[in-house]
């Protein structure tokens, strides 16, 4: 059974394993912090994910910004040649910058074409994003981090969940997320043409240990976050 806020049976497996785990490493003396839990965040485009991410990081969580990581490796020069030669220069604006207004047209379009550049911006990006996750992850292991939130929206379709502790689910229904995408310009046929390219929502829903139901106001949503704060702090002592 899932509970919303609360803290559901598999968590608390795992959550109990953790902490296990790491009494285990500290008695055979290895001396990097081995007590950092990894939460994954998955729910829909729009769902607040990131808004959910912020409210960790101000009860003293730090975070990987999967999307940042994204933007930041489509800068990189190898990544611009290579994208060049595929799409040419109408990807670029006229200051040499990658346009990913343009990119994500091509690459969300509803047509076979638009599934095989999808592919191919895939087998660009993803190998390089994951090392950079990879090794933030190793940077964040080695202080004294308790908690990383690894926000990445498509976690499960690349396979991160093997990487985290825990996966938390923010749940809002079509209709809000619709109307708090608008205001990034998105209609809700852009929002349709990037979530088909992702796994079904419902399955995401199932894979987690934790469900944060974000439909309501801010302070509510805190409230959630704070009791499953509150519930990893008992273990993660
Ligand atoms: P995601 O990271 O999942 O795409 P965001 O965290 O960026 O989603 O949230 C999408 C938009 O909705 C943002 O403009 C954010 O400020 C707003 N938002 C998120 N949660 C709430 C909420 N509980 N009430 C009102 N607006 C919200």
């Amino acid at each position: 059974m899932r509970i919303y806020g609360l803290f559901s049976e598999s968590s608390f497996v795992l959550t109990v394993f953790e902490f296990l785990k790491s009494v285990y490493w500290r008695t055979i003396g290895f001396d990097i912090n081995i007590s950092m839990l990894i939460l994954g965040l998955i729910g829909g485009i729009g769902s607040g994910k990131s808004t959910v991410a912020e409210m960790f990081c101000q009860l003293g969580a730090e975070q990987i910004d999967a999307d940042r990581i994204g933007h930041e490796v489509l800068q990189r020069h190898e990544v611009q040649t290579i994208a060049r030669n595929r799409w040419g220069d109408r990807v670029f604006d006229h200051n040499g910058q990658l346009n990913r207004k343009i990119l994500a047209q091509i690459v969300f379009d509803p047509s076979e074409t638009g599934c095989e550049e999808l592919r191919f911006l895939n087998f660009l990006v993803h190998p390089l994003i994951t090392q950079k996750i990879e090794d933030q992850i190793r940077q964040f292991s080695e202080s004294d981090c308790r908690y990383l939130i690894l926000n990445a929206p498509l976690l499960l379709e690349n396979h991160w969940e093997q990487r985290v502790n825990s996966l938390i689910f923010v749940d809002v229904p079509r209709s809000t997320r619709i109307a708090r995408t608008q205001k990034r310009g998105w209609t809700s046929a852009e929002l349709d043409a990037r979530e088909n390219s992702q796994q079904n929502l419902q399955e995401k829903r199932r894979t987690a240990n934790w469900i944060i139901d974000n439909s309501g106001n801010l302070d509510e949503t805190l409230d959630q976050v704070k009791k499953i704060w509150q519930n990893l702090e008992t273990w993660n002592r």
